[in-house]
Order: C-alpha cells, then sequence, then structure tokens
C-alpha cells in the first residue's frame, strides 16, 4: 500500500530523531500564531462576525488557541447560496481536473505534515504520533479518493446497445450542496475525507468543523481552496450545534449530508431527511461500543497491549475505543492484574511530550462525563485504577484524567452499554468463546471488534458470527482503534452508521452521487 500511514508506521522517511526535531520545531512555530481571530469562509470571502467563541487547549487550557465567528441562519443561508451557484461550473470541471486538486491538496498537506500535526496537538491534544497520523490519514483520504475517481473514469459506463440503435450509459452525478459536520477527534483526517468525498464527485459543500476544533479546519479548507477547489464550492461555517449545525443540515437547498458524531445527533439528522420533499443521503458515521474477546488461547500479552492502547489511545475520544472485554474466566485475574499494572505505569503527560499516551480531555463535558461514569462504576462495580482528574500537568492546567479500568459493572448496566468517549473500559469474565461473541453482539452498536485467540478455529468461528464493521484479530499494537485507508475501509453496522458503505473504501464516493441511466436512439 502506498499510504502515508504505513510508510510513517515502516518509517521509510529519516530517523525517529528527525521526526521528533521537525515536530517539536513545528509545535514551537504554531504555538507562537495562536490566539488570533479567524473569520467564516463564504464564497472565497473572509466573513467577520462581531460574535466569537473561543477555543483553549485542552492540555493548557490558558493557551488561547483562537477565536472564531460565530455563524448563524444567516450565514448558513448565504454560504449555502454560494454553494448553489458555485454548483453548476464545479460539477461541469472535468472529473481529471477535479482528481488533479485533490492530488495537489495532498501534497500540499504533506509539506506541511508537522505544522498540522502541531495544530492538532494544541487543538485538539493529540500526542505527536496521533497527530500525524491524522494529518496521514487525510492524505490518504485525498490521494485514494483522487485514483478512485480515476480508476472509475468518473463512475460513466457505457451500457450498450440493447436493441440497433439505442446507444445507453449509466452514469453517476452529484447531488448539489452537501452539509459536512466534522467531528472533534479526527479534525483533519475525517473533516477532509467527508469534504473531498462530496466535492471530488461534483458536489459544492458547506462544511461546520466541530466548535472544538475549527482551526485545523480552516487549514484544511486553505490547502483545498489553494490546490484549485474554486470559490463557493467549499465554504466554511464554524458556530454552535444549534446556530450552524442545525440550519445546514434543515436547509431545503442542502441536498446531502456528510456527518460524523453522536448517534444521538445522526439519527435525528436522518429523521429529518426522511421527512423533508426533497430526501437525501445522509452519510453518517456514528458511535461505537467496541467489545473485545480474550479467550483461553489468547496471548494474554498481546491481549493486554492491545486493550490499553485501544482504550485509552487519544483519551478513549475515538468511536473505534475498545470499551468492553469480554475474557475467559480462567485467564481473567492474570488479564486484568497485568491490565491494570501497565495502565498504572502511563504517566500523566502534556501532549506535546514525547511520553504522552494519553490525552487530555476535549471540554469541561468530558471532563464531567468521566466523573460520573467513574463514579457510577464505583457504585455498580469496582474501580481498579483510575477515576482521577488529575487537572494540571507540569504545571499547566488541563483536562488530563487517568485511564480507568472498572470491573463487577453488570454487561447490561448503562456503563457497560453506553458509548462514553473517555479512557475507561469493563471487564467482564466470560464462560468461553459463545459468551464473548454473544455478549459482544448485546449492543445496539456494531463499529469496532476485537478478538485475541491463538487458536485458528475459534477465529473463524468469531468472525463468522461478530456484528461488526470493522473486526481485528490479536492486534497488539491497538485491539480496535487505527484503520488504514484501503487496506481497512473504516464504517459501522448497525446503529453505529446511516450507510453500508465505509470511509477509505471502494464504495465510499458513489454514495455522494446519482445514478442516471442515459438512452439515445440515433
Ligand atoms: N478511523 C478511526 C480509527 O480507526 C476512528 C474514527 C473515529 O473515532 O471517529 O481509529
Amino acid at each position: 500500500f502506498e499510504n502515508e500511514q504505513t510508510a510513517f508506521t515502516h518509517r521509510r522517511e529519516g530517523t525517529l530523531d528527525e521526526f521528533h526535531d521537525r515536530y517539536e520545531s513545528a509545535v514551537e512555530r504554531v504555538r507562537d500564531d495562536l490566539g488570533e481571530s479567524h473569520p467564516l469562509v463564504i464564497d472565497g470571502a473572509a466573513v467577520e462576525r462581531d460574535e466569537r467563541f473561543s477555543v483553549e487547549s485542552p492540555g493548557e487550557t490558558d493557551l488561547l488557541v483562537g477565536e472564531f465567528a460565530s455563524g448563524d441562519e444567516g450565514d448558513v443561508d448565504r454560504a449555502v447560496a454560494a454553494a448553489t451557484d458555485a454548483f453548476d461550473e464545479w460539477r461541469h470541471t472535468h472529473w481529471r481536473d477535479r482528481a488533479a486538486i485533490f492530488r495537489e491538496a495532498a501534497e500540499r498537506a504533506r509539506d506541511r505534515r508537522y505544522e498540522l500535526a502541531a495544530v492538532l496537538t494544541l487543538e485538539a491534544g493529540k500526542n505527536r504520533f496521533e497527530a500525524v497520523a491524522d494529518v496521514d490519514e487525510g492524505i490518504d483520504f485525498l490521494r485514494f479518493y483522487a485514483r478512485e475517481l480515476e480508476r472509475n473514469e468518473g463512475y460513466r459506463l457505457d451500457t450498450g446497445e440493447p436493441t440497433p440503435g439505442q446507444r445507453c450509459r449509466n452514469v453517476l452525478e452529484p447531488y448539489g450542496v452537501f452539509g459536512v459536520v466534522g467531528p472533534f477527534n479526527f479534525p483533519f483526517a475525517i473533516f477532509v475525507g467527508m469534504t473531498t468525498g462530496a466535492l471530488i464527485t461534483g458536489n459544492t459543500v458547506v462544511a461546520k468543523p466541530a466548535s472544538a476544533t475549527p482551526l485545523i479546519a480552516h487549514e484544511a479548507v486553505s490547502i483545498l481552496s489553494d490546490a484549485g477547489v474554486p470559490d463557493g464550492a467549499l465554504n466554511l461555517v464554524t458556530g454552535g450545534g444549534r446556530t450552524v449545525g442545525e440550519p445546514l443540515v434543515g436547509h431545503e437547498d442542502v441536498s446531502g449530508v456528510a456527518f460524523t458524531g453522536s448517534r444521538a445527533v445522526g439519527r435525528e439528522i436522518e429523521r429529518s431527511f426522511v421527512e423533508r420533499e426533497k430526501p437525501g443521503p445522509v452519510i453518517a458515521e456514528l458511535g461505537g461500543k467496541n467489545p473485545v474477546t480474550v479467550t483461553a488461547e489468547a496471548d494474554l500479552e498481546k491481549a493486554v497491549e492491545g486493550v490499553r492502547y485501544g482504550a485509552f489511545g487519544f483519551g478513549g475520544q475515538k468511536c473505534s475505543a475498545t470499551s468492553r472485554v469480554y475474557v475467559h474466566e480462567d485467564v481473567a485475574d492474570a488479564f486484568t492484574e497485568r491490565l491494570v499494572e501497565t495502565t498504572e505505569e502511563i504517566p500523566d503527560r502534556a501532549p506535546d511530550d514525547p511520553g504522552a499516551v494519553v490525552a487530555p480531555l476535549v471540554d469541561d463535558d468530558a471532563v464531567e462525563r468521566y466523573r460520573e461514569v467513574c463514579e457510577t462504576a464505583r457504585e455498580v462495580g469496582r474501580v481498579l485504577t483510575g477515576g482521577e482528574v488529575v487537572g494540571a500537568v507540569d504545571g499547566a492546567a488541563g483536562r488530563y484524567v487517568r485511564p480507568t479500568v472498572a470491573v463487577d459493572v453488570p454487561h447490561d448496566h448503562d456503563v457497560a452499554r453506553e458509548e462514553h468517549f473517555v479512557p475507561f473500559v469493563t471487564i467482564h469474565p466470560v464462560g468461553g468463546l459463545d459468551e464473548g461473541i454473544r455478549k459482544s453482539n448485546d449492543s445496539e452498536y456494531g463499529l469496532c471488534a476485537g478478538l485475541f485467540s491463538e487458536d485458528d478455529a475459534e477465529i473463524e468461528t468469531w468472525l463468522d458470527r461478530i456484528e461488526s464493521g470493522m473486526c481485528y484479530v490479536n492486534r497488539s499494537q491497538s485491539a480496535t482503534t487505527g484503520a488504514l485507508v484501503q487496506a481497512q475501509p473504516f464504517g459501522g453496522w448497525k446503529a453505529s452508521g446511516t450507510t453500508s458503505k465505509f470511509a477509505g473504501g471502494y464504495w465510499y464516493l458513489p454514495q455522494f452521487m446519482r445514478e442516471q441511466t442515459r438512452t439515445v436512439v440515433g
């Protein structure tokens, strides 16, 4: 695979020391530029607003990342109007030329890789490895979708001459304006991936980034514009869910929505789309409550390592995070003891520290949610390690919390069923693989699932019966997180998504288009 993420994993570029140097000097440069005020981008123009919201760094809440214009319904109207006007020309831009723009954007992002990663550290709290992975994944989406558009020759097929003189063609055509609503947790990769999906297929876009991560969205939009996406084809309206998100996804002139976020919001958007006059696609990646089964045949060290990283990487703030573990009762004590031991070894570190593992939480609501889930876990079960809000690290106040392992929580309790988006995992002993699979599947979600077993028959049985979009066996670097573009198309079953087509996969782009069959006689 030619993707950036694997290239980085295998360190084809430079030494690790060079990587650290480049990243650290980028953090210094970006830090010096923080604190500015940022406008909306409508029809290629900067639009200032008196009303603004500020974003602080999660790992250093005294550090102002920036101030951002708070858009409102009128701004959404103007942005949708600009996107509507830009549609005709953009959709008639040859698919080869559109693909070339996104390839160019990939190169531009690649050139600014460390700077973008530094923004992700300072704005979202990602450690250096996860920050670079986020950037690389965005680059991979840009390249892969460009390649897919080219490989499918713009999704235009001659379907033959069924009777003499009747010439038929089957084509995929864009819908019009897409609303793109991005998440805070992969604010470059997923934002760029969804935006590219909509744009490269000929739609125009009004994008609303997560309120916690508007700065990286500005970077993404300027990379795309500089690469050649025309004014009006891509508009950026920052602001709140109620003031921007709702009017955007409810707008009559918005033909489709790409959304990554919570299940509740995703369902609301989907419902509102079904009820409208002109229904359109709602392409949503939603939550997960990702189970891992550890059998008596597992390599326990691998399982411990995989769960530790899957549950606590980026502070559990991934919809792919490992959050419940079903472990064979014969090995449950050994597994749990070792997991607790290695979890306790995780240091509290600022996100730009080379030793950072767990990230500070994104906002105060997340810290509150963390407190509540730990408290309830103590009431209905036991917390073996964690459950504490750390507050400050290296003298800087931040939203740091300890990674948490809980046991004895009933499998059907909300603590073990709901997605919490914090570094929290519950361990449940089970009688065997069957019970592990049954309990794994006993969830409304079906995003990611993991298995640790060295037994081929167990692996086959699990793969055959697990209800999950992403299925990972014996993945010690992370039990359930970290999908790679193209090799591991990412998406969910059941309540984890509204479509069955996965991001970074071969069927993703066609969702942004509608089919048309053209017959010309003579
Ligand atoms: N694609 C990401 C991963 O595999 C997760 C995406 C998300 O959490 O929204 O880790």
